[in-house]
């Protein structure tokens, strides 16, 4: 059964397609398909998911799913929250939106409680006006560092720190940051509850 990925990414289609292809689902790039990026306009992860996934299902006819995910740090109210990708304005870069996070903190007044969560929620659809989406979510608890440490990662890795371990998510192996996380988490709650979609 074919499912269209509301994404081009290819890191996302491997990790996905390698834990979806034995419960029978191939998936395809939207991309694949000429459907264009979907607009991300809503305040909240989940809305943004399914407007992606919704988009996705209309444009193919086929079932979709589509992830939205960020971090949100407590004292800024949630902030970069949806606005994660592009936090510090264009170009888009990493280190950009890092520099941002951390001179937004150091405004703050001193003991300000550093907490955050990374957040990623994934969406599926059976079709575009499928009134009760699957919809699973993971949540990755830490602190927001000073300065950033650690080479491995990706995004705002280098500044979240983990006090139960001791290191940063750049200072992670691969793997043990994909057990931990955040899109693991949501990724083992999204493929228990597919196994219980009809076909
Ligand atoms: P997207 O959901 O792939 O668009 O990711 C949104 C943004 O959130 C990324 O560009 C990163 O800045 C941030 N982000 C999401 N997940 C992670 C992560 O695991 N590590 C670091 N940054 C992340």
């Amino acid at each position: 059964m074919k499912l269209v990925l509301a994404s081009n990414n290819s890191r996302k289609l491997r990790e996905l397609d390698a834990i979806l292809a034995p419960l029978g689902w191939t998936l395809v790039r939207q991309g694949e398909l000429d459907i264009p990026e979907a607009a991300e306009p809503h305040c909240t992860f989940v809305e943004n998911a399914l407007a992606k996934a919704r988009q996705a299902a209309r444009l193919s006819g086929l079932p979709a799913l589509a992830d939205d995910s960020g971090l949100c740090v407590d004292a800024l109210g949630g902030a970069p929250g949806v606005q994660s990708a592009r936090y510090a304005g264009e170009p888009r870069t990493d280190e950009r939106n890092n520099a941002r996070l951390l001179s937004d903190l150091a405004a703050l007044p001193a003991g300000t409680p550093r907490s955050a969560r990374f957040v990623a929620l994934i969406v599926f659809v059976r079709h575009a006006d499928d009134p009760q989406p699957i919809i699973a979510e993971g949540e990755w608890p830490g602190e927001i560092l000073a300065a950033p440490r650690g080479d491995d990662g990706f995004g705002y890795d280098p500044v979240f720190f983990l006090p139960e371990l001791g290191k940063t998510a750049a200072e992670l192996e691969a793997a043990e940051k994909n057990r931990r996380s955040h899109r693991g988490q949501a990724l083992a709650r999204l493929v228990e509850r597919l196994r219980s979609v009809r076909r």
